[in-house]
């Protein structure tokens, strides 16, 4: 029954010029997410508003399933739109959604009128005692609670009138692209794809690198992590994902460095390499998926010995979190299942029994000297040979 939604966001964040552009990313990112569902959507700005008319075939469950995945979207109002034709036919048009919305009428409920429309006949006030006269006649089981209603029936009186009772939740945030855009060091694990998806909630756009070390990791391996980057490209948009070929370095470094400094060091030529792809397209930032004291690679030291090679700002958002907070947000996303797949990472191939937890960064940039006379040429290597994949 319903052909249009009524999409709010948050007012807040949107005082003066900033709403233009606000409200404009938003419209881009909902025409984006509703590319993935079957039929035809116009999505428009009118008076403040974002109103997204459906052709009469869409699939109702996707399109919402959908836009609960557009940040900045507060609330989704699946709405009755009708022609104003005066108070008689307007208090018909309120009795008809209810015979079509509810299939019970014995609820208490409360009429919320509002009337940017001036040249309306009746105010608002007037009009909710005249809607709510009209509900009780027509459904005498009905009630009215001005406190605690069951159902709130909220009608908008502009050029057109708009009837809802539903708002669902949408998932807040700022729209992706009002924040800049930052490069997501994406592994196949739980907590990388939760980082970006935290990061993009904030309105931040996504590219993404991956490291792999084949043969040592499989095409397996790499097509989780293309999965993974399918199901958050969902929330931020499209993603360049720069599959990186890093077998040669790890297995230099291996050859040449102790290996209790293995890790660290292998971390920081990611770093290095991702700063550098950041670069190539305009990010401003790298993100990981690193929380607090989780491994021994994510100790206060550790983490600041990988960010001591890079000048960007390395944005951790799960640096607080447990473990089972990080999992509950990979369920609510669905990127838990694809993560838990049992595919080797490149990180656990070539570790070492002790790793050094609190590494000293002079320490580690003595033992990267003994790299000297390869590092520059593989370096070159993995940045030329990298494979870019458009995901969307
Ligand atoms: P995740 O669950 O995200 O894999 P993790 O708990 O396994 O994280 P680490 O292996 O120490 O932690 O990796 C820390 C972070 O480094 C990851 O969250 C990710 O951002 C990045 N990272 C690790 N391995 C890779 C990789 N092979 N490719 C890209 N990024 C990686
Ligand atoms: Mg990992």
């Amino acid at each position: 029954m319903f052909q249009t939604f009524l999409i709010k966001y948050g007012e807040i964040a949107i005082k003066g010029k900033n709403r233009h552009l606000f409200e404009d990313a938003l419209v881009k990112q909902i025409c984006h997410a509703l590319k993935r569902v079957e039929g035809d959507f116009h999505v428009y700005k009118e008076q403040g508003r974002i109103y997204i008319d459906c052709d009469p075939g869409y699939d109702y469950d996707e399109t919402v399933e959908a836009l609960q995945k557009v940040f900045g979207i507060v609330g989704i109002c699946p709405v009755m739109k009708c022609a104003d034709e005066g108070v008689q036919k307007l208090g018909d048009d309120v009795v008809k959604f209810l015979r079509q919305a509810y299939d019970r009428h014995d609820q208490s409920f409360k009429v919320f009128t509002r009337r940017p429309k001036k040249s309306f006949p009746i105010d608002s006030m007037e009009a909710n005692a005249e809607l709510g006269g009209r509900i009780l006649d027509a459904f005498p089981d009905m009630r009215v609670d001005v406190h605690e209603p069951e159902l709130q029936l909220y009608v908008e009186i502009r050029d057109e009138i708009f009837i809802y009772s539903k708002i669902i939740p949408g998932p807040g945030g700022m729209p992706v692209g009002t924040n800049g855009r930052a490069m997501l060091l994406l592994s196949g694990g739980i907590d990388s794809p939760v980082a970006g998806y935290m990061i993009s909630k904030r309105g931040v756009s996504l590219d993404a690198v991956y490291f792999h070390a084949p043969p040592y990791t499989s095409e397996r391996a790499k097509q989780k992590v293309i999965d993974l980057a399918k199901i958050i490209a969902a929330y931020t948009g499209p993603i360049r994902l720069h599959v990186v070929n890093f077998t040669e370095i790890q297995l230099y470094i291996y050859d040449k460095c102790p290996h209790d400094e293995l890790t660290i060091i292998m971390r920081r030529y990611m770093m290095r390499i991702a700063e550098y792809f950041a670069g190539e397209t305009n990010s401003h930032a790298l993100v990981t998926g690193e929380s607090l004291g989780q491994v021994a690679s994510q100790t206060m030291q550790s983490l600041a010995a990988t960010n001591e090679v890079c000048t960007m700002p390395v944005f951790r958002p799960l640096i607080g979190f447990d473990k089972q907070e990080i999992v509950d947000i990979a369920q609510k996303i669905d990127t838990f299942e694809t993560s838990i797949l049992p595919f080797e990472d490149c990180c656990t191939i070539f570790v070492a029994k002790h790793p050094v937890t609190k590494p000293n960064v002079n320490i580690i940039k003595r033992s990267e000297k003994k790299l000297a006379e390869k590092i520059d040429e593989l370096m070159k290597t993995a940045l030329d040979t990298t494979e870019v994949l458009l995901i969307e």
